[in-house]
């Protein structure tokens, strides 16, 4: 098993863009090379802002951007009950409408900019982990009441037909949704940024920013200065270090992911009635997909731990064994970890700081649709002064409590996980 991670084992060359080395002044300076700095630089420059660079401290999707596991749905990573029991209905729909268009956004840019990354555009399927069919009955009719999301129940019959497996108990199925390539996305949005005269610099940190003559200042750790009007923080988990209050709002949680050798028919007896990815109905879920090359991606867990490639693939396929024990024989090529960035509120922090500093982070394990969202709702902001970017300020910056946060966030999975397993034991006592 290799410490690689099997996107960067898959992707193909690499683009690579200069280092920053020459002082400059720009418009729009953005922090962060993940799908929220790519995502901000690509709608800057839709709406013709010229002047846009891009500093990335490693490569464009060395974040978790480039190690995810590749679903695209709507959503965040706050429940859709509490989005609504937080913001009311109204409020709540704009923000999840959002998201919706995002999706779709993220299938009209692969479109448009030819992004060849791998798209499997046949749904996610949530399956019920549970014998209690209440789960999907309630969740199904809060979706299509307050969103007009339409999900498909899935007898128990019906999901086995898709998915060998005789762990689950029914499902929803979420046509509106697609699985794709993570880094090659990140990739390509870098591309369709760059053809419209975004500046992109890798190996590029950024290490100190200040306000000087009404301008921000960056500066990278070469001693490149760049002076900007405008400056956006994208940093995730990776944090930027550049604004301690900014910093300190986000709580980087690791999780973990691997992908097994090629399965060849294996793959199809395991998923004989659908390509669609699955994840499950616990607090503490797995998910999965089917790789084009036969393989199948797993991911799940979070923790405070990075855990070593080995540690990793050891806990991972304990977990798929639960669901395909049929697949106990076969080989993980690649199992490794990426860092997600969540805050106390479990929503994005998306908005203008101070004048002329922005951030977009804290997006969870809900990240390829929410930071298109947030991308688009920032370039509109900068660009033509839209105030829909007012629907995230519901969501400040509050202190992610580090270092205890690091605790109360493993504990409170720790708690849920319990929860999640006590629940099944019930069940199963039960149905005897
Ligand atoms: C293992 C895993 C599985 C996931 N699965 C899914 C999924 O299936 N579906 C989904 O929707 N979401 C998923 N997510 C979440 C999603 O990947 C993230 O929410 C999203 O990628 C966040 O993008 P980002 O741009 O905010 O951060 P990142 O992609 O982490 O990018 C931040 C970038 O900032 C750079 N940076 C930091 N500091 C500096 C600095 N000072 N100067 C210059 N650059 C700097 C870093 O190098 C990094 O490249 C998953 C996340 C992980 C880790």
């Amino acid at each position: 098993m290799t410490q690689q991670n099997y996107y960067q084992a898959s992707a193909g060359p690499a683009e690579s863009y200069p280092a920053a080395s020459a002082h400059g002044e720009v418009e729009v300076a953005i922090v962060g090379g993940g799908y929220a700095g790519l995502a901000t630089a690509l709608g800057l420059a839709e709406r013709g802002v010229h002047g846009v660079c891009l500093l990335e401290a490693e490569q464009l999707g060395f974040g978790a951007s480039g190690r995810n596991g590749g679903f695209v749905f709507a959503g965040f990573s706050l429940s859709e009950a509490e989005l609504l029991r937080q913001l009311g209905v109204d409020h709540a729909r704009r923000l999840y409408a959002a998201t919706q268009r995002a999706v779709a956004l993220v299938r009209q840019r692969i479109q448009r900019y030819q992004i060849d990354c791998d798209l499997v555009d046949q749904g996610v399927i949530w399956a019920n982990w549970f014998r209690d069919p209440e789960l999907l009955r309630s969740r199904q009719a809060l979706l299509a009441n307050a969103f007009a999301s339409h999900w498909q129940r899935l007898s128990v019959d019906e999901l086995h037909q898709r998915i060998a497996s005789a762990r689950y108990h029914g499902g929803l199925f979420e046509a509106d949704a697609l699985h794709l390539h993570p880094l090659k996305w990140a990739r390509g949005l870098g591309r369709a940024a760059a053809a419209q005269g975004v500046a992109i610099h890798e190996q590029s940190p950024v290490n100190r920013l200040q306000k000087v003559a009404g301008r921000w200042q960056l500066g990278t750790q070469s001693g490149t200065l760049i002076r900007a009007r405008q400056v956006v923080l994208c940093c995730g988990g990776y944090l930027a270090g550049l604004h301690p209050r900014i910093d300190r709002s986000v709580l980087p949680v690791a999780t973990y992911v691997m992908a097994t050798e090629p399965l060849g028919n294996q793959l199809e007896a395991c998923f004989p009635g659908t390509r669609a990815a699955v994840y499950d109905s616990r607090f503490a879920f797995d998910y999965y997909r089917p790789l084009l090359d036969t393989r199948l991606l797993w991911g799940g867990r979070i923790s405070v731990l990075d855990r070593s490639a080995a540690a990793v693939a050891r806990l991972l396929r304990g977990d798929m064994m639960q669901v395909f024990p049929q697949l106990a024989d076969v080989k993980i090529d690649f199992a490794w970890s990426g860092l997600m960035s969540y805050a106390r509120h479990e929503m994005p922090q998306v908005g203008q700081i101070e004048p002329g500093l922005w951030c977009a982070q804290a997006f969870g394990g809900h990240g390829l649709a929410t930071t298109l969202a947030a991308g688009e709702v920032i370039a509109a902001a900068i660009a033509e002064h839209d105030p829909a970017i007012q629907d995230y300020a519901a969501f400040g910056l509050p202190w992610a409590g580090k270092p205890f946060g690091y605790a109360a966030a493993q504990l409170s999975y720790s708690w849920m996980q319990w929860r999640d397993r006590f629940k099944d034991f019930r069940e199963s006592r039960l149905a005897r």
